[in-house]
């Protein structure tokens, strides 16, 4: 497996890849590997034929109240998960070599990064398309995957690739769970005992609002209500809760079945975590 600190030589390698007839695939991730990580790994060797893993906990898409520096590191773990999935590739580059100290530049897409998580941090959306646009830049990927876990990051990214024209095909993978329903994320460890107990309420109201979809049920404000009721009861204050065309994100009254998406995000003290699911 190849790693790769400098950006040159990742662009170098995969130019090389392409010469030699190979599709390119790459999953862009912050590290902390865990299974939903891998499930998009396996997903891009579906797609391709070397998959190029990138662990960079990119500081353009902190806030300066956020968790930049206390984001779990656990780089060398990270590698012999990568290794054991037979990936190509891991590029592991610094601050420094991402961003010049004078980096002016930015790549914002100003429609669907505007609510949701957009709306409580207001420059992450930015950070994230000007990082993943450097990473296809460097890596010149044909397919990249990314999680449903973040459904507003996957709709702003395609739209992203739209509009600026990457001749990137973009998969979104479904969101890996534990046994008991909550979204795997690299921040879980954050969790108290209690916490990790009461944060089932996110996908557990969720399952329940998708199983009531499925029997009929077509009033989004009735079943934002419901979602509402059962995380605040849990201690889990929604940011927001809504149900969403899964394309434009925006904000629907009636449920449409197959094009519907309900997301979530909630707060318990100074935790955060979102969640969401298809209809
Ligand atoms: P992160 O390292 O948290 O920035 O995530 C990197 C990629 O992994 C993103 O595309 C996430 O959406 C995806 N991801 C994170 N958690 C999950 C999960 N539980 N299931 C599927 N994909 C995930």
């Amino acid at each position: 497996m190849n790693i790769f600190t400098s950006p040159e030589e990742l662009h170098a390698w995969s130019i090389e890849q392409k010469r030699l007839g190979r599709l390119v695939g790459l999953v862009p991730t912050m590290g902390c590997l865990h299974e939903g990580h891998l499930s998009l790994i396996r997903e891009a060797r579906r797609h391709a034929d070397v998959v190029v893993v990138s662990i960079f906990v990119n500081p353009t898409q902190f806030a300066p109240n956020e968790d930049y520096a206390a984001y779990p590191r656990t780089e060398a773990e990270d590698l012999r998960l990568c290794e054991a999935e037979g990936v190509a590739a891991v590029f592991l580059p610094t601050p420094e070599l991402m961003y010049p100290p004078d980096a002016s530049t930015w790549v914002e897409e100003t429609r669907l990064s505007k609510g949701y998580c957009g709306a409580q941090r207001p420059i992450h959306f930015r950070g994230v398309c000007t990082v993943v646009a450097k990473l296809f830049n460097l890596a010149a990927p044909d397919v990249a995957v990314f999680g449903q876990k973040d459904f507003q990051q996957v709709a702003v990214i395609r739209r992203m690739v739209r509009d600026l024209n990457f001749p990137i095909q973009i998969i979104r993978a479904p969101i890996v769970r534990e046994p008991d329903g909550l979204a795997r994320s690299s921040r879980n460890r954050y969790l108290s005992p209690e916490a990790r107990a009461t944060a089932l309420s996110l996908s557990r109201s969720l399952a329940e609002a998708k199983a009531e979809v499925d029997a009929g049920e077509r009033d989004a404000a009735k079943l934002e209500g419901e979602i509402r009721a059962k995380t605040s009861a849990a201690g889990w204050i929604p940011d927001y809760v809504t149900v969403a065309d899964a394309d434009t994100l925006v904000p629907l009254q009636t449920v449409r079945p197959g094009a519907s998406v309900i997301l979530l995000a909630c707060r318990n003290g100074t935790l955060r975590l979102i969640d969401n699911v298809l209809l």
